[in-house]
């Protein structure tokens, strides 16, 4: 399984302006859940809002909780 590396410090702030090649992880902080996140699975009337607007509405496929985080970064295979 891949890992996750975060670029440390660093958020686009808005969705919409997150570079492609930057992969984006979401984490659960109520259950520690984490998965990679689709850009394109947000809708299209919220892809112009700002990551911390954004963060609210995602819910948690495992625990149903509404504790997202987005991470900003990539993933690295195993070596
Ligand atoms: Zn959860």
């Amino acid at each position: 399984m891949p890992s996750f590396r975060e670029i440390r410090d660093w958020s686009p702030g808005y969705l919409n302006v997150a570079p492609q090649h930057v992969d984006i992880m979401a984490e659960c902080q109520a259950c520690g859940e984490q998965r990679e996140f689709d850009r394109r699975s947000v809708p299209a009337a919220m892809r112009q809002q700002l990551i911390k607007e954004i963060e609210p509405h995602l819910k948690c496929a495992t625990c149903g909780a509404k504790a997202g985080k987005l991470r900003f970064g990539h993933y690295v295979g195993e070596e």
